[in-house]
């Protein structure tokens, strides 16, 4: 039984103590106090099925005994600084995470979160190339710092300081984009940017391979390797974000850009890595990496021994479980039903994305794609009062965002699409 304070008490806390912004999903907020797998709990001991906790939580699901064990082990042995001493945490698991990687992709950086992995990428591919341009994606999210809110192209997240030397291509959006499913078409936007928006040479160029915040974008096929093409040739360097694609979660692929046949010259990560626990990191060459030995670079608590071990112990998992290969079945059968859902309700604009990260866009009408974003919340409220949690998001508000824990069942999947239903037939 939970024994903590009421749920009004923490609300009056937060809105007293806490940063204003921050959001509230639900009408009423929801309390949780407890998480087990694909599960949550609240005060009152009420179950959710939780399809949305995979952006902080990878497949092994909430408090999965393996990741605790190894984070108790390694908490009551040192908990310690990152840059003093040798300790085999930290390169234990940058050797692993560096096995999962293609080509010479071999060196690790680790950071606390997705922000500064992005920060440090887009640094060392300044300090590479001697460039300051950027270009980023519309609609793509990459962080909150100087930098990464530059790449964020999202006026939602966006304030009003100085951002430099970054310049934001057309999303190759196959719903909504000007060029459907063409991503070759979309790439001539990023030759544009050099040509007419930069001296000819680029620092380089960074996007989700699905973009999350924006409402669970699947790039256009062929523009990657399109782009990739055109920034290798303006001088520039590629950044894979993976802070949600990666680690599994696209079932098809272990990292999200691999659905694209390309390799980047560096990769960044968080969320997922850690299932929960703050840490993140860059993965990029030897040579590359040599840039940042000019100086002295180094992070206090970035991969620190307890933070890795719980990370080495993630990865262990998602192959012990083959939560990858879970991912791609049940992902697969949870879209064909809602793509069987779209049939039955008008109101589904969309249906995409890959593995368990899926979004399912809302429209009130299908030709000029009216963004449905009162209906979405309501369904979203509808829906947790039947005990699931999903996410939402996209530039409008009108995008469920499904990105479940990757231990979600068939039946986890039947049990959200028959609530989804239940709401939209209500409506
Ligand atoms: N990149 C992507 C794709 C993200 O979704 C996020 C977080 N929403 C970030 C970077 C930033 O990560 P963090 O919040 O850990 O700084």
């Amino acid at each position: 039984p939970y024994a903590g304070p009421p749920t009004s008490e923490i609300l009056r806390k937060r809105t007293q103590f806490l940063n204003p912004t921050m959001v509230h999903l639900y009408k009423n907020p929801l309390n949780v106090v407890a998480g087990k797998m694909q599960y949550l709990f609240d005060e009152t001991g009420r179950r959710y099925l939780d399809a949305f906790g995979g952006i902080a939580t990878v497949g092994c699901g909430h408090c999965h005994p393996e990741v605790i064990d190894a984070i108790i082990d390694q908490t009551k042995k040192l908990q310690h600084s990152t840059v003093l001493y040798l300790n085999h945490a930290i390169a234990d698991f940058a050797e692993a995470l560096a096995s999962k990687m293609p080509g010479d992709l071999k060196v690790v950086f680790f950071t606390n979160s997705g922000t500064e992995a992005n920060e440090l990428a887009m640094l060392m591919a300044r300090l590479y190339t001697g460039c300051q341009d950027i270009i980023s994606l519309r609609n793509g999210y990459h962080g909150n710092a100087p930098t990464t809110m530059a790449a964020t192209a999202h006026s939602n997240w966006k304030f009003n300081v100085v951002q430099t030397g970054m310049h934001h291509a057309v999303s190759p959006d196959p719903y909504r984009g000007v060029f459907g499913s063409d991503g070759e078409q979309y790439a001539k936007d990023v030759q544009g940017i050099i040509d007419y928006g930069t001296s000819g040479q680029v620092a380089g160029f960074i996007s989700e391979a699905i973009q999350g915040v924006g409402g669970v974008v699947e790039l256009a096929p062929g523009y990657l390797p399109a782009v990739y093409n055109i920034i290798k040739k303006a001088g520039g360097l590629c950044i894979a974000d993976e802070v949600q694609a990666g680690f599994a979660r696209t079932g098809s692929h272990f990292w999200g850009f691999e659905a694209h046949g390309v390799v980047p010259d560096m990769v960044t990560m968080a969320k997922g890595i850690g299932n929960g626990i703050p840490l993140g990191a860059v993965v990029t060459t030897p040579e590359i990496a040599q840039v940042l030995a000019r100086r002295i670079y180094n992070n206090t608590f970035g991969g620190n021994p307890v933070c890795t071990a719980g990370g080495h112990a993630v990865l262990k998992v998602l192959e012990k479980e083959k939560l990858q290969e879970n991912a791609f079945i049940v992902g697969s059968y949870l879209k064909d039903r809602l793509e069987a859902l779209q049939e039955k309700h008008d109101i589904i604009g969309d249906v995409r994305g890959r593995g368990l990260m899926i979004g399912v866009e809302l429209v009130t009408d299908h030709k000029l794609k009216t963004p449905a974003k009162a209906e979405t919340l309501h369904i979203m409220e509808e829906m947790r009062e039947m005990g699931v949690l999903v996410g939402k998001g996209g530039f409008y508000g009108n995008v469920f965002r499904i990105l479940p824990p990757l231990c979600f069942t068939k039946d986890d999947a039947d049990f959200l699409v028959d609530t989804m239903d239940f709401a939209m037939s209500q409506l």
